[in-house]
């Protein structure tokens, strides 16, 4: 199924997983992805290396297994640092496995990889994607500004010429402050900018995230997002069950608020996503 039909129907709920390493067993995430298919979200989206990684045979795996048991899945497509030979050929992969939704990005730069530039950003994948077959096309989009980016003006002038592609819908970065998702929705309606987009919400419930949050994400931490992690970083379980309250927090004044869909971060913690799904169950329509 297209992704972008299900926008049409109701607020859209998903999932994003990653592949597991090399090093560890495929068993794993497949049992993660067993226990969030009895969820039923709408989608469940798989991240794919932007170069040099050696995971990126698994996405299409697991892809294939997330759509065995009855879910549509989307693959991530980073292409910075992949030809065009490379990327057709990986095209043609996930099309051999009845994939038909793409998540295209440019990818972050690897300061240890050369870019390929076959593709500078990810308006020109999409470009090629269309050529290449019939996928529904997902975007990326940053409320508070990509850091490549001179302006939060530039940017969305950028993600204009994105849409107008062919992405279909946008799914956002994280943010933990509502009213930054909420200015950057009203600032791309003025752009003319009108596909769905969904809100990426990210569940902060271990220390390791916390410290990952504070020097690398680039998300403003609300004074209330601080002052939680703050109290519990030291108490796991604590942390955890406040995570997902936050989490679950967002989701409702997000909902509340006509968002067009969510899409959660689920760090491959299938435990997290369930409590968050049964949480918002009765307003999300899961
Ligand atoms: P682009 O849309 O190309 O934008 C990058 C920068 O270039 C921006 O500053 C933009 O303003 C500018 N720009 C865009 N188009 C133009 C243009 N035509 N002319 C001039 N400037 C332009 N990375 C991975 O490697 N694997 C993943 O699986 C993955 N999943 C992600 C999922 C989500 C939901 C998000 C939000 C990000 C994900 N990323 C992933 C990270 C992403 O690859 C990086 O944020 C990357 O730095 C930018 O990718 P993009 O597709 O947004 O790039």
């Amino acid at each position: 199924m297209k992704i972008r039909e299900i926008f049409d129907k109701k607020t859209v709920f998903s999932f994003e997983v990653f592949p597991p390493k090399k090093t560890s067993s495929v068993d794993v995430i497949y049992r993660t992805l067993d226990e969030l298919h009895d969820l039923k979200p709408d989608f469940i989206s798989v991240t794919f290396g932007a170069g040099g990684s050696s995971n990126n045979t698994f996405a299409c795996d697991v892809a294939s297994r997330i759509k065995e048991n009855g879910i549509t899945p989307m693959i991530h497509l980073p292409c910075i640092n992949y030809t065009k030979e490379e990327i057709s050929s990986t095209l043609d992969e996930i099309k051999s496995r009845g994939i038909e939704n793409i998540l295209a990005l440019r990818g972050d730069r690897n300061p240890d990889i050369e870019p390929k530039m076959d593709f500078p950003h990810a308006s020109d994948l999409i470009t090629y994607i269309k050529s290449k077959g019939d996928f529904d096309i997902a975007g990326a989009c940053y409320p508070e500004c990509h850091p490549d980016a001179d302006s939060l003006v530039d940017d969305i002038i950028n993600l204009k010429k994105k849409v107008e592609s062919g992405a279909s819908h946008l799914i956002s970065q994280l943010f933990f402050d509502n009213s930054a998702f909420y200015e950057f929705r009203e600032k791309t309606a003025i752009a003319g900018i009108g596909v769905p987009i969904e809100a990426g919400i990210m569940p902060v419930v271990n220390k390791n995230q916390i410290e990952r949050m504070v020097t690398t994400c680039g998300a403003s931490l609300p004074r209330k997002f601080v002052r939680i992690m703050q109290k519990y970083e030291n108490n796991p379980k604590a942390l955890r069950d406040a995570g997902i309250a936050y989490a679950v927090n967002q989701i409702v004044d997000l909902v509340a608020s006509g968002v067009d869909g969510i899409h959660l971060y689920t760090m491959n913690n299938a435990y997290v996503a369930k409590k968050i799904s049964e949480a918002v169950s009765g307003i999300i329509g899961v």
